[in-house]
């Protein structure tokens, strides 16, 4: 995917941050080095045959980062400009993210190369089945499990489902999560990532003295992640939401708007933008409007050293992967505004993944609330981890999720003998 606000290599970026880490935590080379190298990659060149008869080769990885706390997890995405490097960063931050959370993953993360909005369905669905049966020796319910990413979903995850139980010759459920309820999906996985965001929000206002009921919240990227987190603190936590927007622009409403109504329009629309009765706002004004809370849900690399310090908002809930650069944490730290960065604030759908994988093995499936309070615990328990981390060495909340985490995947490497 293209970097947003910077055109850095992103697995620079993820061994920069493993570095900063390994200082506070005082890790020697060798375990820097583990750190930095993803266990296993495999690359891929497989053809597909187009709706116009012709055969075209598409390359794809799957990345394996590390697998010490337990069998992968990641997504698998199609986009035009995935690389290996992309991989390998999102499959290490897929690393720290199930550690943060303390779910019993290690990270991995797949893609292919290619242009889905200009493929057919029958065409995709051939290039999913030759990707799945290509990565098939690598992926299983006890080594590696896919889910969806960009431009990928639950009809993907279905098709992967279907090509390894051919293989097989039995249905193997666990081999993928973010299914259909159907074929075996979770109860609220849909809404798991917003929902997580919010609950990660209430527990940070409290400690950060920040108001949520009456309060009011910017929702930069009204999709999954964004309108479910509005929707939510809107009715259940009594948040005014003031601002919301997608990749045409955003609408403002000072006294507040119903974010079903903003839904319902958006569906009808196609975009956010002409709701009855608001303000239009650009996407840039909107991160820096006056608000208690800002939900970036868009991008990567949105809030950058330039409009940092025009931020306005007292709590930043990252619902997004990587909305914030570096030098932009900075900034926000001086200014004594709470992140609640996006390998915590955003892993609510990696845990309700994660609640899927159990619940197919045992084939017994929960219902909605017992999914929702067990992902409310989780939540909860992980902030709470993060915050005394934060207090403790008097960092900002990322480098306290990347610290808990890195520690928690080094406790498991020592532990099991990996490295004496
Ligand atoms: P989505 O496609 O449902 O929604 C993305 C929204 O952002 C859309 O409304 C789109 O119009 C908008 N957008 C695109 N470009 C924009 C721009 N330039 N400015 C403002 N808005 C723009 O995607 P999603 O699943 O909600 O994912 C959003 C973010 O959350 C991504 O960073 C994703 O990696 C992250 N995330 C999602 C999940 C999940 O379970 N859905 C889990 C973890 C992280």
């Amino acid at each position: 995917m293209p970097q947003a606000g910077s055109s850095a290599n992103p697995f620079e970026t993820a061994k920069q941050q493993v570095d900063i880490v390994a200082n506070l935590l005082g890790l020697d080379a060798g375990m820097r080095e583990m750190l930095k190298h993803p266990k296993r990659e495999l690359s891929v060149n497989f053809p597909v045959r187009m709706d116009d008869g012709a055969l075209r080769v598409f390359s794809g990885y799957r990345v394996q980062y590390n697998m010490a706390r337990g069998p992968c997890k990641g997504g698998i995405r199609y986009h035009p400009q995935v690389s290996l490097d992309e991989v390998r960063a999102l499959a290490a931050w897929m690393t720290w993210k199930c550690a943060v959370v303390n779910i019993p993953y290690g990270g991995a993360k797949g893609g292919v190369i290619c242009d889905p909005k200009n493929m057919s369905k029958g065409e995709l669905e051939r290039l999913t089945r030759r990707f799945a049966s290509e990565i098939s020796p690598i992926i299983g319910p006890e080594m590696d499990i896919p889910a969806p990413d960009v431009y990928t979903d639950g009809q993907t995850m279905s098709w992967i489902m279907d090509t390894y139980s051919m293989q097989k010759g039995y249905s193997v459920p666990g081999v993928v999560t973010g299914k259909p309820i159907a074929l075996g999906g979770s109860e609220g996985r849909g809404e798991a990532t917003g929902r997580g965001c919010a609950y990660t929000i209430r527990e940070a206002a409290k400690d950060a003295g920040v108001r949520v009921k009456g309060g009011t919240v910017a929702v930069q990227g009204f999709g999954d992640a964004g309108s479910v987190a509005a929707n939510l603190l809107h009715d259940e936590q009594g948040a005014v939401i003031v601002a919301a927007s997608d990749s045409k622009g955003g609408v403002y409403k000072a006294d507040g708007f119903n974010p079903h109504a903003l839904e319902e329009y958006k569906a009808k629309h196609g975009s956010v933008v002409g709701f009855p009765g608001a303000k239009a706002i650009s996407n840039e004004d909107l991160l820096e409007l006056k608000v208690d809370i800002l939900v970036p849900a868009a991008l990567e690399n949105v809030i950058t050293g330039k409009n940092a310090d025009k931020i306005q908002a007292k709590l930043i809930g990252e619902a997004a992967n990587g909305p914030t650069l570096p030098e932009a944490d900075t900034i926000l730290f001086q200014k004594k505004i709470t992140v609640l960065p996006d390998i915590l604030a955003n892993a609510g759908g990696v845990t309700v993944s994660y609640f899927e994988w159990p619940q197919d093995i045992q084939g017994y499936f929960w219902p909605l609330e017992e999914v929702n309070s067990r992902l409310e615990r989780v939540m909860v328990r992980s902030y709470a981890d993060v915050h005394k981390v934060a207090t403790e060495k008097r960092v900002h909340n990322r480098t306290a999720a990347y610290v808990l985490a890195i520690q928690r995947v080094v406790d498991a490497i020592k532990t099991r003998g990996i490295y004496p």
